[in-house]
C-alpha cells in the first residue's frame, strides 16, 4: 500500500472534458498538492493508504470553478448602485466612491471578503483586476486560494498610481516579488481600451510577449466602445488592439459583446479567449454575448462574475446557469451551450484562457488538487438522473460543501477553514457605514 496524503471518494466524480464524462463511486488521490491517481473507489482504497480520508457518499467531485473575470475588492461596494446603465454607474457611482475610498485597506477587506464568497462557493482560482493588487495578492496567499493577480493599468491618475506607466512599473514590481511563487501568478490588466492609451498599450503589448504574460482586458462590453474608438483611433476596438499588438493568443477579454463578424473570426485565428460574463452584461444591459458563435468559431471562452457591484454575487455556479439559458435564447436553439459545456467554461474555459490549462481546470493524474464537493442529496437535485444536468440547472452554491486548493482543504463541511468569519463580516459591516449609510 502506497502512502499519500489524502485520499477523497465521492458517490460520483465528473472530471471535465468535452464528452461530459460522468464516473460513479470513484475518488482521487492527492499527495503533495498534486492528484496522483483518478480512479473507482474500491481500486483506490486497496492501493493507498492515506493519512486523510475523506468519504463523500452524496457528492460530485468537479474540479475548481474558475473565475476568470472579477474585481474582488469591489465586494465593498456590493449593492450601493443597482439599476443603472453602464455609463453612469461608472462615472457617477463607482468611480467617484473608489477616488475617495480606495486604498491598501479597503482592498484587503474587500479582497478578503471577496476570497471567502468564492471559497465557499467552490471558487478556487480568480483573475482579478484591480488597484493595489500586491495587497490583493497578499490577502490570496494568505487564505490559500489561486489567483492571476492583475497589474491594473490606466491613464488617469488614481489612488494607486500618478499615470499609466507608473501601474506598469508598479506591476513589475510585483510580478518579481510574487517570481517564486506558483498559487498566486501576474497577468498584465489594462483596465479597458477606452481608459488606457496607445502609448502604455504598445508597451504592455511587447512585455507581455517578452514575458509571456496574459493580458486581462475588458474589450468591447458595451455598443458605443466601437463608434467611439473610431471616432478617436480611426480604428474599430479589436483593429486598434491588433494594430498595437494585443491581439493574440495572451490576450484574456472580458466581455466581448458587440462584436461584428470580421471581429469573430479575427479572435479566432488569433486564439484569444473570451471570458463571458452574462449576469454582469444582464445587469447592465450591455448586450449579449454570441457564445454559441463564438464557441462554433473555435475560440476558447471562460466565465466570470465581473466585480460584486455589477453582479452582485461571486456565485459561478449561478453564472454557469445563466451562461446555459441565455446562450439558447440569443442563439434561438435549445441544444446551445449543454450543461456540460457549461461546466466546461467554469472550469477549464478559465485554466485554458490563463495558461493553466496544463494545472488546473479538470480532474487529472497530474494536475493540481484544486477540487470542489457539492452534496447532492438537496430537495432540488432529487431525483438525480444526470450529476452535471443537476450541477448546472438546480444547484445552489450553499450546496458546496468541501474545496481543496493545491491539496489542501479550505472549505469543510461548508465552513471555511481557518478564518475568523465574524472578524471578517465586522470588517464589511464598517465600510458600509463609511462609504453610505445603509438602509435600515
Ligand atoms: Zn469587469
Amino acid at each position: 500500500m502506497q502512502r499519500v496524503d489524502t485520499l477523497v471518494t465521492a458517490e460520483w466524480l465528473v472530471p471535465v472534458d468535452l464528452a461530459g464524462s460522468t464516473h460513479v463511486q470513484h475518488g482521487l488521490v492527492i499527495d503533495r498538492g498534486v492528484i496522483v491517481d483518478v480512479g473507482p473507489t474500491r481500486r483506490l482504497s486497496a492501493e493507498y493508504q492515506p493519512d486523510e480520508r475523506v468519504d463523500l457518499p452524496h457528492h460530485v467531485l468537479i474540479p475548481g470553478l474558475v473565475n476568470t473575470h472579477t474585481h474582488a475588492a469591489m465586494t465593498l461596494m456590493r449593492g450601493f448602485a443597482d439599476d443603472l446603465p453602464l455609463g453612469v454607474w461608472l462615472k457617477d457611482h463607482i468611480w467617484p466612491t473608489e477616488s475617495e475610498w480606495v486604498g491598501p485597506e479597503f482592498v484587503w477587506d474587500g479582497t478578503s471578503l471577496a476570497i471567502a464568497e468564492m471559497l465557499t462557493a467552490g471558487i478556487t482560482c480568480f483573475n482579478d483586476m484591480y488597484f493595489f493588487p500586491e495587497v490583493a495578492s497578499q490577502a490570496a496567499l494568505d487564505m490559500g486560494i489561486r489567483m492571476v493577480a492583475g497589474m491594473i493599468c490606466f491613464d488617469v491618475e488614481n489612488s494607486y498610481a500618478k499615470s499609466a506607466n507608473e501601474c506598469i512599473d508598479k506591476g513589475l514590481v510585483l510580478r518579481e516579488d510574487l517570481a517564486s511563487q506558483d498559487r498566486v501568478t501576474t497577468a498584465f490588466a489594462p483596465h479597458a481600451p477606452y481608459t488606457v492609451s496607445d502609448q502604455p498599450l504598445i508597451r504592455i503589448a511587447e512585455l507581455s510577449r517578452a514575458l509571456g504574460a496574459r493580458v486581462h482586458m475588458h474589450v468591447n462590453e458595451t455598443s458605443n466602445e466601437d463608434s467611439d474608438s473610431v471616432a478617436t483611433y480611426g480604428l474599430s476596438t479589436l483593429r486598434r488592439l491588433d494594430g498595437l499588438g494585443l491581439l493574440n493568443d495572451r490576450l484574456v477579454a472580458a466581455h466581448m459583446v458587440h462584436l461584428t463578424e470580421d471581429d469573430i473570426a479575427a479572435t479566432a485565428a488569433a486564439g484569444s479567449s473570451v471570458v463571458h460574463c452574462p449576469e454582469s452584461n444582464l445587469k447592465l444591459a450591455s448586450g449579449f454575448c454570441q457564445v454559441d458563435q463564438l464557441l462554433r468559431t473555435g475560440i476558447n471562452v471562460a466565465l466570470g462574475t465581473d466585480g460584486a457591484a455589477s453582479n452582485n454575487d461571486l456565485d459561478l455556479l449561478a453564472e454557469m446557469r445563466v451562461a446555459a439559458l441565455l446562450s439558447k435564447a440569443v442563439a434561438k436553439d435549445a441544444a446551445s451551450l449543454p450543461a456540460h459545456h457549461a461546466l466546461y467554461l467554469a472550469t477549464m474555459g478559465g485554466a485554458r484562457a490563463l495558461g493553466l490549462g496544463d494545472e488546473i481546470g479538470s480532474l487529472e493524474v497530474g494536475k493540481r488538487a484544486d477540487i470542489t464537493a457539492v452534496s447532492l442529496d438537496d430537495w432540488s437535485s432529487q431525483p438525480l438522473y444526470n450529476p452535471i444536468s443537476q450541477l448546472v440547472y438546480t444547484t445552489s452554491r450553499s450546496q458546496v460543501t468541501d474545496v481543496w486548493v493545491d491539496g489542501a482543504r479550505r472549505v469543510q463541511r461548508g465552513h471555511l477553514v481557518g478564518i475568523d468569519r465574524e472578524a471578517l463580516l465586522g470588517r464589511a459591516t464598517l465600510w458600509a457605514e463609511s462609504i453610505g449609510a445603509p438602509i435600515r
